[in-house]
């Protein structure tokens, strides 16, 4: 018979401590009687935790705000030299490599342009390797240093089993990747534990950290570049469990019969309104031009045709998102990557009308369609939120850190 684990005072000290970091993590700086009323602990247990962490280098004092005719609370923030994370966007257009410290600001980015016919996994590997030497030493921070780091890819992550055993596996039909165990490649490159999820699901859990999602429950996040995705957020706002999944959006079939997709379908809603088909409707890119300078060009230009293309491109997917609002019913509709971005810069008005006329009245009635707030680089952020929940959870290795350390570096 199976015994039931017990429930020990550690593990109850590492619950305390986890939910106080969320806490100060979301609403840093705050006084330890902040950190009381949002956990539910008393003020003596939040001191000790408070202790410990502050012992461990991961948190630090602040300064201190007057309280009313009381005592000047000291006010609490994370240590941002207590280690940094990692945040890594595979993007079709681009690889971007992002540096934060452990308030999540950046400390160093590397960019590197792909050619989206150009997505060998060395390649990538290899430009994933030089984006991050790149950052460590732009940064000067010691790989040593890297608590983490989170990698957003397109298409569908899994675990599967392999020769090497249970490991996380990248599939991309349209990119021609197929079961890549993209993790253990890195790991020459990357000593450290490595997160990796679909590109919409860090966008969507960026935007809900920190963007156009926070304090909403349900929402549905669509990442629009060279292809589309989706992730689909349901019943948390910043929470310390993993909330949405996500969805393959852009193979959906938005027109039967209709234009070829590179999945190998016809009438996909990517090949309507992914950059890409975009760009081959109207005739671009030139040879040698990349795809982003193209939109932006197509975007700006005054000919008819620019403008008929364009129309076309709000009207579809108007009702590619009526198709998510009628399925999920989210409380908002976050629209981002770079495409989505540029896009929605200039059409949401006609994207919104558009997703009116194919949603249900109701479900219409009950959600908005706004632009992330957190511009391109919001995947990469999102990214390294995934090592940051392994990180506030308690998951990942905490390393005690004396203040000696810390000042010997
Ligand atoms: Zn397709």
């Amino acid at each position: 018979m199976v015994e039931k684990r017990r429930w020990t005072v550690r593990d109850l000290r590492r619950d305390n401590q986890a939910g106080l970091l969320w806490a100060l993590f979301s609403s840093q700086p705050c006084s330890r009687q902040d950190l009381s009323d949002a956990t539910g602990l008393s003020v003596a247990s939040v001191s000790n935790v408070v202790r410990d962490l502050i012992s461990d280098g991961i948190v630090t004092e602040a300064g201190s705000v007057d309280s009313d005719g009381g005592r000047p609370r000291v006010l609490l923030r994370m240590d941002p030299g207590y280690g940094h994370l990692v945040g890594i966007d595979v993007g079709e257009t681009r690889v971007r490599v992002e540096l934060f410290d452990l308030t999540m600001a950046v400390r160093a980015k590397a960019d590197y342009p792909l050619d989206p016919s150009e997505h060998g996994v060395d390649l990538v590997v290899d430009r994933i390797s030089a984006g991050l030497a790149n950052v460590l030493s732009h940064a000067d921070v010691d790989p040593a240093d890297v608590i983490g780091g989170g990698i957003a890819v397109p298409g569908m992550v899994e675990q599967g089993s392999t020769a090497h055993g249970s490991e996380v596996l990248v599939y991309g039909q349209t990119y021609g990747w197929d079961a890549v165990p993209l993790e253990r490649l890195l790991r020459p490159a990357a000593r450290f534990p490595l997160y990796i999820d679909n590109g919409a699901k860090t966008m969507g859990q960026a935007e809900l950290w920190f963007g156009a999602g926070r304090g909403v429950r349900q929402a549905v996040v669509c990442l629009i570049g060279s292809g589309l995705g989706a992730s689909i957020i349901t019943g948390a706002s910043r929470s310390r469990e993993d909330s949405s999944v996500s969805v393959e959006w852009g193979h959906t079939t938005i027109n039967m019969g209709g234009r070829p997709c590179r999945c190998g379908s016809l009438g996909c809603l990517e090949a309507y309104v992914g950059a890409e088909a975009i760009l081959d409707r109207y005739g671009l890119p030139l040879p040698g031009e990349d795809e982003e300078s193209a939109l932006a060009a197509l975007a700006e230009s005054a000919d008819a045709r620019a403008a008929e293309v364009l129309g076309e491109t709000a009207a579809t997917l108007g009702a590619g998102i009526a198709n998510l609002i009628n399925l999920f019913g989210p409380e908002r509709v976050i629209l981002g990557g770079w495409a989505g971005l540029l896009l929605g810069e200039r059409l949401l008005p006609a994207i919104r009308e558009a997703a009116r006329q194919h949603s249900l009245t109701h479900r219409f009635a009950q959600t908005s369609i706004e632009l992330g707030r957190l511009g391109p680089d919001a995947v990469a952020l999102g990214a390294a939120t995934l090592p940051m929940m392994h990180f506030l959870n308690g998951t990942l290795a905490l390393r005690a850190r004396t203040p000696d350390d810390r000042v010997a570096g």
